[in-house]
């Protein structure tokens, strides 16, 4: 689950982000280069919303290995912290 109070400083605004813990493995770039992007050190981010991408960006949030993409209109795939 990712969590939306350490989401990249560069994801685009709006639902869909990637949080600091992406461990670079291109996973969701590969699935995706339109939606997501890499920082200077390969990190991942949400570069651009595509609504009609929606499916590709379920199959990259599904993919990640740490679960680091998160959909702030999907609580399921947020880390709630009590
Ligand atoms: S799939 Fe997850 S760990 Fe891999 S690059 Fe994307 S956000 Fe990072």
């Amino acid at each position: 689950m990712a969590d939306p109070n350490r989401r990249h400083a560069q994801n685009v605004s709006g639902a869909w982000f990637v949080d600091t813990r992406c461990i670079s493995c291109d996973t969701c770039t590969d699935v995706s280069p339109e939606i997501f992007g890499r920082d200077a050190d390969r990190k991942a981010y949400v570069r651009e919303h595509r609504p009609d991408e929606e499916a590709l960006f379920r199959s990259a949030l599904e993919s990640c290995p740490v679960e680091a993409v998160g959909d702030l209109e999907d609580p399921v795939s947020l880390r709630v912290r009590g």
